[in-house]
């Protein structure tokens, strides 16, 4: 299954992953592909919106710490796998373990992990069209 949505601003990124949000179920995991600042951090704020985090919780960058998690109904584990060094530290980090529970998975910079990834993870690439303008695809990996 796939989905193409083209936004005009962070608010409807936002609204986008809201919608999407809602959809998630416990165990998903949620690979975000797409250059530094085309806008998967912001798709992450509306995501969390959309699984029931608070709106007081502020949703920002992980980059330096890598793993930021959010409890609502279900826990978020917000990634950022923009600064890992090697795939070797994907172990270290026990990235593997929070892909396995049963909260949701958010990674930016998925790619990285290769074939550390589920094979049933929902992919979402993000696309830098012009200032304001991005396409945001949704892929289902069939099961
Ligand atoms: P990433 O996490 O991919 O590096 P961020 O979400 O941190 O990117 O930053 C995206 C930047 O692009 C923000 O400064 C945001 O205000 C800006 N932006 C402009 N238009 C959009 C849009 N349509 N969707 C998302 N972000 C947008
Ligand atoms: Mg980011």
């Amino acid at each position: 299954m796939e989905k193409v949505f083209r936004t005009e601003s962070p608010i409807e990124t936002q609204n986008i992953g809201e919608e999407f949000g809602k959809t998630l179920k416990p165990g998903d995991v949620v690979a975000l592909i797409g250059d530094l600042g085309a806008g998967k951090t912001c798709l992450t704020q509306g995501i969390a919106r959309g699984v029931g985090i608070a709106k007081g919780e502020v949703v920002s960058s992980p980059s330096y710490i890598l793993i930021n998690e959010y409890n609502g109904k279900i826990p978020i584990y917000h990634i950022d796998l923009y600064r890992l060094e090697n795939i070797a530290e994907i172990a270290d980090l026990g990235i593997g373990e929070y892909v396995e529970s049963d909260g949701i998975c958010i990674i930016e910079w998925a790619e990285r992990m290769k074939e550390g990834l589920p094979k049933n993870c929902i992919t979402i690439n993000i696309t830098w069209e012009d200032e304001n303008t991005r396409t945001i695809k949704i892929q289902h990996s069939i099961p």
